[in-house]
C-alpha cells in the first residue's frame, strides 16, 4: 500500500471528516471553531416596551432604559425595541464582520430609518452583515434599532406548537455582538457538507459515495485550520468532484426561494403584516448578493400589507419583481381555504388577486399556488382557466392519512373538463433547505419518472422563519450539475411548467376533486367564523345585485365600487386557509368575527341605499293615502312563492304569502290566503303531524322525523324503524392536529341524544306557518332547542336549532336515515355538485367519512330522494342510507374556547320525487340561504318588476355586478347547476345596448357579441360551465 494511501475503513472516514465540521465535538481544534473570529460587545444597549406594534418613527421617539443580554421581555404580542450602539473595533480592517443577535423572539433589524434585516432563530437568521470587508472609510461606530417581537415563529403555544398561547411566556436576547466572519473557513464547511452528505446518502452500491467520501477524507489531511493558506488546496479536491458533470438524461430540479406565510394562524393578521417584512427584506439582501436567486411569493394581501405599511422594502421589491427574481404567483387575494369558500368568493380571489397583480406588477400569474391548503375542490381548475391561469402547484395531498397520491405531474380536470397542468413538488415540501436529502428524495419520490424529467424544490423557512438562507444558496451552487446528484439549478415557475408543458404527452390525468384525507374537522371547527362567511357573501350578492340594478335604472346613482371592494377584501382574507378552517388561535377568531361584523354593518347601510335609490317611489307615501304595503325583493333568479315575515302596525309579527319575480321586486299589502293552508295535528302520545299539501311531517316527543312523505302519496321518506332528525353526540380526540382533524375511529363512538329537557310542543298553528320546539340534553352540559317549521306551500321542513354549546372534545351532528338506496350521495360544490360514494369499498372510499358540501346534499335512487339543505354548515357524511350533517365540534388546540358560545343555525329537509334537479333541490336551497327582503313601502301595490331572468332551470344566475373597468356595465355569472348540456334566454327588463361574453377576470372573449333578440339573449352551456356576459347600458 503506497503511503499516504486512505485504509478501507468507511466508517471512521466519515465520522472523522463529520468531527471536522462538528459545532459540537473538538470545536478547540476542528474547522468549525474557526468559523468566527474576534467578537466584541455593543457599545451600548437600552431598550423600551409597548403592547402596540409602533411604526418605526414612533418607536425611536420613546424612551429607552438600559438592556442586558439575558433580560426577558413579554407577555406575548408585546415589542420591545432596541437600540444598538456598535463600535467596530479598527483593527478589523479588511475583514467580514457581521452583528449577531440571537433571540426567541422575532426580530428585525432597521438602520437609518429602514428595514434592513429579519432575524429569527429558528429560521437560521441571527445576523446582519455590516460590511463584507472593513474599509478604514467605512464608519465604524454604527447605530441600529432591533425591533423585536414577543412572539416566536410558530407564536406563543404553551408547550407544544399547536397549544393556546401562554399569557406567561418571556423572551429573552440570548446574544448581541459584532464578530469577525471567516467567509474562507464557511465556503470549505459547506464543501465538506455537501460531500458527507454525497458520501453518505448515495449508499455502498455507488461509487460517487466513495469518491465524495475520499475527498473529504483527503481534504481534511491537507487542511491546516490555523493556516488558511492551506484552504485554497482544500477547496480545489472538493471542486474536482463538484465539476465531474452527469449525462444528459439526468433529472433536473428547479429550485426556487420561497416562504409560506400564513395570512394569520398561531399569531394574528397584525404580526403577519411584520412577518411579511422581516421575511422579504432578508430576501432582498440575499438578491443583492446572488443574482441568479429567485424567491417566489404568493397573496396579494401580503404585497398589499407591506406597500403600505414598508413603502421602502415595497420599491426594492417592486425593483426585483421587474428583474423576474421576486415573482409574485398564486393569482388570489389570499392562499384561502379549497373547499369552503363560494363559487363566487372563489372568483373574486382571482379577481381581487391578478388585478392587484395586474396594476402593482403589469401582469397577471400564470400558476395557482395552493401548497398548504386543506384539499381542492373540483370546479378550481375552471375558475383558474377563467382567470388566465393553466398550472397549479401545490403539495399538500403528500399528508394523506390513507392512500398516498398517485401522481406528482399531471392534469387535473375539473367538473366540467377544463383541465390544468399540476405539479406536486416530489419532496413533499415547500419549505426545503437545499441538502443532498432533498434532491435525491425529489427524484426517488417522483411517480412520473421517466414520463417527464424535471421537479421543482421550494426552499426557504415559512412563517417567520424568513425564507432562504445564504448557506442553502450556497448548497445548491455546488449541487448545479454533479455527477450523480440531479441537476439543481435556479428557476422559476414559468421556467418549470413550460418544460412540463412540453413533456406532458405521457401524463396522466386525475379527474374530480383532489380530497385531502386529513383536516376533516375543519368544515365544522370554529361554527361562528363558517356562519360568518356564509352570511357575509350572501350579504355581497344582495348588496352588488341591488346597487347594480340602482344603478342600471338611474346613471346617478354611485355604484359602491371602493366600499364593496373593501368588504370583499375582508372576506376574502377570512378564507385564508388557517382562518376560515378554524384552525387559527382565539386572538385571530376575534379578528375574523370583527371583520364580519364590519360587513354585516355596512352591507347593511349599502344595501338600505341602493333599496331606496331603486324604489324611491315605492317606499315614500302617496299623498292622500296612510295605507301601507310591504316591498318585498328577491335577489335570486326565478320567481318564489314564499311565507315571509314582518312586522305589523303593533309591532306584532305578520306572516304573510307572497309571490316575487325573479330578481326583482313587488309591495303586498293584503296578506294572501294560502290555497291550502298548513295543518298541525298532535296526538296522545305527545306526536305531531303537520301538513302543507306538498309535504307531510310526523314527528316524535323527542322532535324526530318519524314520518316524511309527499302529500297524497303512500312513499315513505324515512327508513323503516329508524327516526330522522336524530342528533348525535361523537368522542372526537384527533392523533394531533386538533382543531383540524376528526378520526375515522370517532365513528365508533356514537351516542344518540335522548334526554328530553322540553317534550315537543306547538307553537304556531296558523293558515301559513306551523311550528313546534322541544328541547334537548346534549351531553353533560349542553343543551339544544329547536323550532321545526313548515311553512305554507314549502317543499321543506326547517329546523331552526339553537345549541347552547359546553363540550370538550365532542362532535355533535345529526342524522337522516332515509329509505333511499343509492352507491353514490350528491354534495353541493362551488358552481355545481360531484357524487361521493355511500360505501366503504375501498381505502380511498372509506377515506372519505368526513367529507364537505356546500347548501346541500342529496340521496336519490330513480324517481325519488332526500335533500338535506343548511345554510352554514359544511361538514357533512353519507353512509350507506344515513344522510348526516355535522353541527358542532369542540377542540381545544390552538383556541381552547372554540365554539363554546351559543350557537344558531338552519337546516332543512326535502324529500322529492324525481330527480334533485327536476325537482328544484338546487334553487330551494339558494331559497333558504337568501331569505326574501322586505322593506316597509309607502304604497299600497306595484307591479312587480324583474331585472333578470332565465328560461332553463338548469341555469342560475349567480352574480350581477357592477364590472370593474366599465362604470356603464353590468356583470353577470352564470352556470350550469344540473350538469347538463343546454340553451337558455336571458332575459333583462334593463335598457341593454350591448352583450358580450367575458372570462372571469371581465375581459371580452373575442368574436363573442351575443345577439339581443325579442326573447333576451341566447346562451349554451355545457354541464357545469360558468359564463360571464358583459352587458353595456344603453344611457
Ligand atoms: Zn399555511
Amino acid at each position: 500500500m503506497a503511503a499516504g494511501a486512505m485504509l478501507k475503513h468507511r466508517r471512521t472516514a466519515l465520522e472523522r471528516v463529520e468531527k471536522f465540521v462538528s459545532s459540537v465535538y473538538f470545536t478547540d481544534c476542528n474547522l468549525r471553531g474557526r468559523l468566527l473570529g474576534a467578537r466584541c460587545p455593543p457599545a451600548a444597549l437600552s431598550c423600551f416596551q409597548s403592547p402596540q406594534r409602533l411604526p418605526y418613527s414612533r418607536a425611536v421617539g420613546q424612551r429607552f432604559q438600559p438592556a442586558a443580554l439575558g433580560d426577558s421581555f413579554g407577555p406575548p404580542w408585546e415589542t420591545c425595541w432596541f437600540q444598538v450602539e456598535l463600535s467596530i473595533p479598527p483593527q478589523w480592517a479588511g475583514q467580514e464582520v457581521h452583528f449577531v443577535w440571537e433571540s426567541d423572539g422575532e426580530g428585525m433589524v432597521w438602520r437609518d430609518g429602514q428595514p434592513v434585516q429579519g432575524l429569527t432563530k429558528e429560521g437560521e437568521k441571527t445576523s446582519y452583515i455590516l460590511t463584507s470587508c472593513l474599509k478604514e472609510s467605512e464608519p465604524h461606530s454604527v447605530t441600529l434599532y432591533v425591533e423585536l417581537a414577543c412572539n416566536g415563529l410558530f407564536g406563543a403555544g404553551k408547550g407544544t406548537m399547536i397549544a393556546p398561547p401562554d399569557p406567561d411566556r418571556r423572551f429573552t436576547v440570548s446574544k448581541a455582538e459584532l464578530v469577525v466572519f471567516n467567509r474562507d473557513v464557511y465556503e470549505l464547511l459547506v464543501d465538506l457538507e455537501i460531500l458527507l452528505d454525497m458520501a453518505q446518502l448515495l449508499g455502498e452500491e455507488n461509487q460517487r459515495s466513495f469518491q465524495a467520501l475520499y475527498a473529504a477524507n483527503q481534504m481534511v489531511n491537507v487542511c491546516d485550520v490555523t493556516d488558511p493558506a492551506t484552504f485554497p488546496a482544500a477547496r480545489s479536491l472538493a471542486a474536482a468532484v463538484f465539476n465531474q458533470r452527469n449525462g444528459e438524461s439526468q433529472h433536473t430540479i428547479h429550485a426556487m426561494g420561497h416562504c409560506h406565510i400564513d395570512s394569520a394562524w398561531l399569531w394574528p393578521y397584525e404580526e403577519t403584516i411584520r412577518k411579511c417584512a422581516r421575511s422579504w427584506v432578508t430576501v432582498i439582501r440575499l438578491m443583492e448578493s446572488n443574482p441568479e436567486f429567485t424567491f417566489v411569493c404568493s397573496q396579494a394581501q401580503q404585497f398589499e400589507w407591506v406597500r403600505s405599511w414598508y413603502p421602502g422594502l415595497y420599491a426594492q421589491i417592486q425593483d426585483y419583481v421587474a428583474k423576474r427574481r421576486f415573482i409574485p404567483v398564486g393569482g388570489t387575494w389570499v392562499e384561502m381555504d379549497g373547499n369552503l369558500p363560494g363559487g363566487e368568493a372563489m372568483v373574486r380571489q382571482f379577481l381581487q388577486g391578478q388585478r392587484f397583480f395586474q396594476e402593482q406588477f403589469g401582469r397577471i400569474c400564470s400558476e395557482f399556488w395552493l401548497p398548504d391548503t386543506f384539499g381542492y375542490s373540483a370546479q378550481l381548475p375552471q375558475l383558474m382557466r377563467g382567470c388566465g391561469i393553466g398550472r397549479f402547484l401545490t403539495q399538500k395531498l403528500s399528508w394523506n392519512l390513507v392512500n398516498a397520491f398517485p401522481h406528482h405531474t399531471f392534469f387535473w380536470e375539473g367538473i366540467d373538463g377544463s383541465r390544468v397542468l399540476t405539479h406536486f413538488p416530489p419532496g413533499d415540501s415547500y419549505g426545503m433547505l437545499g441538502r443532498v436529502e432533498e434532491m435525491l428524495k425529489t427524484v426517488k419520490n417522483n411517480k412520473d419518472k421517466g414520463r417527464v424529467n424535471h421537479s421543482a424544490v421550494l426552499f426557504g423557512f415559512g412563517d417567520g422563519g424568513g425564507g432562504p438562507t445564504q448557506k442553502m444558496l450556497d448548497r445548491m451552487k455546488r449541487m448545479r450539475d454533479t455527477d450523480g446528484l440531479p441537476r439543481v439549478q435556479m428557476s422559476t415557475p414559468d421556467r418549470l411548467f413550460s418544460v412540463l408543458e412540453k413533456e406532458s404527452s405521457q401524463l396522466c390525468t386525475w379527474v374530480g376533486e383532489l380530497f385531502l384525507e386529513l383536516h376533516n374537522g375543519t368544515y365544522t371547527t370554529q361554527a361562528q367564523i363558517k356562519k360568518g362567511n356564509r352570511e357575509c357573501e350572501q350579504i355581497l350578492h344582495d348588496v352588488e345585485f341591488l346597487s347594480a340594478l340602482a344603478l342600471a335604472r338611474d346613471s346617478s346613482f354611485q355604484y359602491p365600487g371602493s366600499q364593496l371592494q373593501r368588504l370583499w377584501r375582508l372576506l376574502l382574507l377570512n378564507q385564508f386557509h388557517d382562518v376560515l378552517p378554524g384552525s387559527c388561535i382565539q386572538l385571530v377568531v376575534e379578528d375574523a368575527l370583527q371583520y364580519y361584523a364590519e360587513i354585516r354593518r355596512a352591507g347593511a347601510q349599502l344595501q338600505e341605499e341602493a333599496v331606496y335609490s331603486l324604489c324611491r317611489d315605492l317606499l315614500q307615501p302617496e299623498s292622500g293615502h296612510t295605507t301601507e304595503g310591504t316591498l318585498v325583493l328577491n335577489t335570486l333568479p326565478w320567481e318564489r312563492t314564499e311565507v315571509i315575515s314582518r312586522t305589523g302596525p303593533a309591532g306584532e309579527e305578520v306572516l304573510a304569502l307572497v309571490t316575487a319575480p325573479s330578481m326583482g321586486y313587488t309591495i303586498v299589502r293584503e296578506p294572501v290566503p294560502p290555497l291550502q293552508p298548513v295543518t298541525v295535528t298532535e296526538r296522545e302520545d305527545g306526536s305531531v303531524t303537520m301538513e302543507n299539501g306538498v309535504i307531510a311531517v310526523s314527528l316524535d316527543a323527542m322532535g324526530r322525523l318519524i314520518s316524511l312523505r309527499l302529500a297524497d302519496s303512500e312513499r315513505e321518506a324515512v327508513a323503516d324503524g329508524c327516526c330522522a332528525n336524530q342528533f348525535a353526540l361523537f368522542d372526537d380526540v384527533p392523533l394531533y392536529w386538533d382543531a383540524w382533524d376528526v378520526m375515522d375511529y370517532h365513528l365508533e363512538t356514537r351516542k344518540p341524544l335522548t334526554t328530553v329537557l322540553k317534550p315537543l310542543e306547538i307553537t304556531l298553528a296558523g293558515d301559513l306557518r306551523a311550528s313546534a320546539r322541544f328541547s334537548l340534553q346534549v351531553g353533560k352540559s349542553s343543551t339544544l332547542t329547536q323550532e321545526i317549521i313548515l311553512d305554507a306551500v314549502c317543499p321543506y321542513v326547517r329546523f331552526v336549532t339553537e345549541v347552547d354549546w359546553k363540550e370538550s372534545h365532542k362532535f355533535l351532528k345529526v342524522e337522516f336515515p332515509v329509505q333511499v338506496r343509492s352507491t353514490n350521495a350528491t354534495y353541493e360544490i362551488q358552481f355545481g355538485h360531484v357524487q361521493r360514494p355511500t360505501h366503504w369499498n375501498t381505502s380511498w372510499d372509506w377515506a372519505r367519512f368526513e367529507v364537505w358540501a356546500h347548501k346541500w346534499m342529496d340521496l336519490s335512487e330513480h324517481g325519488f330522494g332526500v335533500a338535506v339543505l343548511n345554510d352554514s354548515k359544511y361538514g357533512a357524511s353519507t353512509h350507506g342510507n344515513v344522510l348526516s350533517l355535522s353541527l358542532l365540534r369542540a377542540p381545544k388546540s390552538p383556541d381552547a374556547t372554540a365554539d363554546i358560545t351559543q350557537h344558531r343555525f338552519t337546516y332543512a329537509v326535502l324529500p322529492h320525487q324525481g330527480s334533485f334537479q327536476d325537482a328544484g333541490v338546487i334553487q330551494c336551497a339558494y331559497n333558504l340561504n337568501f331569505p326574501l327582503h322586505t322593506v316597509p313601502a309607502g304604497r299600497a301595490q306595484c307591479p312587480a318588476w324583474s331585472a333578470f331572468s332565465v328560461s332553463s332551470p338548469a341555469v342560475v344566475l349567480e352574480t350581477v355586478k357592477q364590472a370593474e373597468d366599465r362604470p356603464d356595465a353590468l356583470v353577470l355569472r352564470l352556470y350550469e347547476a344540473h350538469g347538463s348540456t343546454t340553451v337558455t334566454w336571458l332575459r333583462s327588463s334593463l335598457p341593454v345596448q350591448e352583450a358580450v361574453l367575458c372570462d372571469l377576470l371581465e375581459r371580452p372573449l373575442a368574436k363573442n357579441h351575443l345577439v339581443l333578440e325579442q326573447q333576451g339573449m341566447r346562451l349554451s352551456f355545457t354541464p357545469f360551465q360558468v359564463l360571464s356576459v358583459l352587458l353595456v347600458l344603453r344611457r
